[in-house]
């Protein structure tokens, strides 16, 4: 028996939840249950808040969990992760009020940064040389300029927007993440074999999971923009266009991901975006 930890209510839930019933997994689900089982493999399903899920795999009380990264990392937990399962991405950018002059990462040297991810901040600031005060603030971090609590903030941007409507202007990217399954050290060997079945499954349901090759043009000026938003990707193709200050951008992105990424593309500036099927994909 598995007892597999996934968040309760939030943004994990659903695809955590969709991801074991794609492995074939069956069980009954009700939002006001904390666990429930499934009825063809060995495996119990705790819901929880996503921030409790490291510690309670770290401790054996769940052999499995999927969480984000973001949270496993920051709880000091990342020697748990098995593997990554491509939904949930996002990324852990800092942000400082938009009339603000910022020329790069030291120029926060000595100021107040308000986060809820005081342990990736501090390893990044570490990593470039520079010293903040770091104040950890759980929720409502974009408000924190506003307030005077601090003159910049580090925290999850998706689409931007909210930091827009806070008068802030994302300046770097400190963190990428994604859901990743985790598991305690401990397994028996049962146990371990009921993982490596599971994991099996996912792989091949993932990789069923349709691709599609993603071309755009967009103005130079919002490049930067549009490969943020091509987080799956490590580095897009890029290509000048005929007609100066465009370039034509090409990508591949998951089929599940891409009507809400067009929009968003649209939104910073891209232009005439082709969706094309890819017919093989040779990792
Ligand atoms: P809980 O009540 O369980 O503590 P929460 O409010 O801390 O939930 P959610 O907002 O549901 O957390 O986010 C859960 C995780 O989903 C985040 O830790 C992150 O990994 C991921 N996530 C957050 N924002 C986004 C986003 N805009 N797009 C994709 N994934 C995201
Ligand atoms: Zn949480």
């Amino acid at each position: 028996m598995l007892r597999l930890a996934i968040q309760k209510s939030g943004r994990l839930s659903e695809d955590s939840l969709q991801l074991i019933r794609e492995c074939g997994i069956h069980f009954l689900s009700s939002s006001h249950k904390l666990k429930t089982e499934a009825t063809n493999f060995p495996l119990e399903i705790l819901f929880l808040r996503d921030d409790d899920i490291p510690g309670y795999v770290r401790d054996g009380v769940a052999d499995l969990g999927i969480v984000g990264q973001n949270v496993l990392v920051e709880a000091g937990c990342s020697q748990l992760e098995v593997e990554g399962l491509g939904f949930s991405k996002c990324r852990l950018s800092l942000a400082v009020p938009r009339g603000d002059a910022y020329a790069g990462v030291a120029d926060l040297q000595g100021k107040a940064i308000a986060t809820s991810y005081p342990n990736i901040l501090g390893a990044y600031l570490a990593g470039e040389g520079v010293q903040a005060q770091l104040h950890t603030i759980s929720g409502s971090v974009e408000i924190a300029p506003s307030i005077g609590l601090a003159e910049a903030i580090c925290d999850i941007v998706s689409s931007g927007s909210t930091l827009l409507g806070n008068g802030l202007r994302e300046v770097e990217t400190v963190f990428r993440s994604e859901a990743v399954l985790i598991a305690q050290p401990h397994l028996t060997p049962e146990q371990a074999d009921l993982l490596a079945q599971l994991r099996l499954r996912m792989q091949a349901v993932r990789r069923a999971k349709r691709s599609k090759y993603i071309v755009l043009n967009a103005p130079l000026a919002a490049l930067e923009d549009v490969k943020k938003l091509l987080p799956g990707i490590k580095s897009p193709t890029v290509t000048p266009l005929a007609e100066a200050g465009w370039v034509s951008v090409q990508s591949v992105v998951q089929e599940d991901e891409f009507w809400h990424l067009t929009a968003q593309l649209q939104a910073v500036g891209a232009e005439g975006i082709l969706v094309l099927p890819i017919e093989k994909i040779i990792a």
